[in-house]
């Protein structure tokens, strides 16, 4: 339905645009309607003008939208516009980061088949791996995010994907995706990334060699804390099959949340930037206090992937972590001690948030595995808004003042 002109206008001029114009202008298909800003399509499904091409469109000879489990006008906007940003030849939307996940493993692995997953990934995602994934006999072996050896050594004949998450949470370990991806071919398997802690802003793990991407648009896609989110992104073949399962079980995006992400998208490099100077800073501040023991954060110096974070990243990311002195008690102390700082462990907001990992996120992990993770009783994670910096700055202090 879109008039030519309109279609010149969007789509002629982007093939050489760079990374600002595509979050602000990709994947734009104008209705008849001659809309400016992004229509969202909130309807179930599609109508035909004949029986016949009904017909044609079921048998897949037509294209065209048929119903919006399969294919949905707002939702395809976000898939083409995020494809552009990570450079990827297909993105595919998914319900929420988990359900991109589930996406991922049951469209490309069998029972049988092997998963090699870094041990530092986020707790849904392990509850996936062990409660779920290995109930239907795809078995799972947990590997060391930075120790390249025991990734080779543990790759088979049976290996489908290698699964990391870079930088780490809440700890900033980084898996080397150079690396790992050649690791990964070289046993026949696929190296899955889930990049929602950089976003496309900060790192572009396809072009490191990576096969899939994975994010959970929830975060910082979004970047206001609204609405839940996910997406695949990779070779067209690979999404192909992705693509398959969602049409088929139906953990697929919404219109309206397909909106949001897209407004999310268009201020994302603005955002990340603004979120990492405030990282930075703090946390170069909060190495400085003599009540902290350590900070977790790749931007410092002191991070031993520096130089790797520095490789593979433009920018650090906004999510730190620090070890305060006595323990559970400390750091429950130092968070109850803020006034503005939210304690929830979202994290990609323009609040500020603040969480014990050790008895929230990283709770049910028995003590032995949380010191083994380095998850110590005295760690506090905080993920770094879009406050005014010196109001975070002095929000912490009332923490370090409580100690
Ligand atoms: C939040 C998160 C997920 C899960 O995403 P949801 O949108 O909450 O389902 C996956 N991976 C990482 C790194 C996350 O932070």
């Amino acid at each position: 339905m879109t008039t030519d002109w309109q279609a010149g206008r969007l789509n002629s001029e982007l093939t050489d645009a760079g990374f600002d114009t595509l979050a602000v202008r990709a994947g734009q298909q104008r209705s008849f309607e001659a809309e400016h800003s992004e229509a969202i399509f909130t309807t179930s499904s599609y109508v035909f003008r004949s029986a016949a091409d009904a017909a044609a469109s079921f048998a897949g000879e037509r294209s065209g939208n048929v119903y919006s489990r399969y294919t949905n006008p707002t939702v395809r906007t976000f898939e083409e516009r995020l494809a552009a940003l990570e450079g990827a030849e297909k993105c595919v939307a998914t319900a929420s980061g988990m359900s991109a996940i589930l996406a991922t493993v049951m469209s490309l692995c069998s029972m049988g088949d092997e998963i090699l997953v870094s041990r530092s990934i986020f707790g849904a995602s392990v509850s996936l791996f062990d409660k779920y994934c290995a109930r239907f006999g795809i078995k799972i072996t947990y590997v060391k995010i930075d120790d390249l050896a025991a990734w080779q050594a543990a790759c088979t004949a049976k290996t489908k994907l290698l699964f990391v998450e870079s930088p780490s949470n809440p700890l900033a370990e980084l898996a080397d995706i150079r690396a790992l991806s050649k690791i990964a071919h070289g046993a026949d398997a696929l190296l899955v990334v889930d990049n929602c802690f950089c976003t496309p802003v900060l790192q572009k793990p396809l072009a490191l060699g990576a096969d899939i991407v994975i994010h959970s648009a929830t975060k910082y896609i979004d970047g206001q804390g609204r609405c839940l989110g996910g997406a695949v992104l990779g070779r067209a073949e690979l999404m192909t099959e992705v693509v398959g399962f969602l049409r088929t079980a139906g953990p697929t995006m919404s219109p309206f949340n397909a909106w949001v992400f897209l407004k999310g998208l268009e201020t994302l490099r603005l955002r990340m930037h603004a979120h990492c100077q405030s990282a930075q800073q703090l946390a170069q501040w909060l190495e400085q206090q003599p009540q902290v023991k350590k900070v977790y954060y790749a931007g410092l110096a002191s991070h031993p992937q520096h130089e790797l974070a520095k490789q593979q990243q433009s920018g650090f990311g906004a999510v730190l972590s620090f070890e305060v002195e006595g323990g559970k008690e400390g750091a429950w102390r130092f968070i109850d001690a803020t006034r503005m700082i939210s304690i929830t462990a979202n994290l990609g907001d323009t609040k500020t948030t603040i969480t014990h990992p050790g008895s929230t996120t990283h709770g049910r992990l028995q003590p032995h595995e949380r010191e083994q993770s380095g998850i110590r009783d005295g760690l506090i994670r905080v993920a770094v808004g879009l406050e005014e910096y010196s109001d975070i700055q002095a929000d912490l202090q009332r923490g370090l003042a409580a100690l």
